[in-house]
């Protein structure tokens, strides 16, 4: 069986967000989305420092301000990220806490867990670097696609 995400074309897949998944396990809703910064194998990816400072800052966005969420973490081939939240939700939940998580980047001075106690390299980290790479995604968001 092949992972869902090996069933996406990923050459006609373009920046956007996605929802990628809805699974059902006994009586349980799980829903993954796929906030896609990078156009597939074009050569332009997330740095490992944005992509890891990204994923400070979102991880604790969601995991303060909505109990259902159950991860947030990179992609492999550093042209995105998934955002695995339990129950049913659709884009349109996707908007809205984006449209917080946009705002909470934007006030944030100091990236959370940026020590050698909670983070296994966190001199990788770097604030401004996220903040530009994050605008830079988020304020194209009228060119976006959210259908694979
Ligand atoms: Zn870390």
């Amino acid at each position: 069986m092949l992972i869902t995400s090996f069933k996406i074309n990923h050459k006609k897949l373009k920046p956007g967000i996605y929802l990628h998944e809805v699974k059902k396990i006994k009586n349980f809703f799980v829903t993954t989305f796929d906030l896609r910064f990078k156009k597939p194998n074009k050569g332009d990816y997330l740095s490992n420092s944005a992509m890891h400072s990204l994923e400070h800052l979102i991880a604790t966005f969601y995991t303060q301000n909505y109990p259902e969420k159950i991860y947030f973490g990179p992609m492999g081939c550093q042209t995105g990220f998934y955002l695995v939240v339990g129950g049913k939700k659709d884009i349109k939940w996707l908007e809205k806490s984006l449209e917080k998580l946009d705002n909470f980047i934007q006030k944030c001075k100091k990236i959370p867990g940026q020590n050698p106690m909670s983070c296994g390299n966190y001199k990788t980290l770097n604030l401004s670097l996220a903040k530009t790479d994050w605008a830079k995604w988020y304020e194209s968001k009228k060119q976006w696609s959210n259908k694979y």
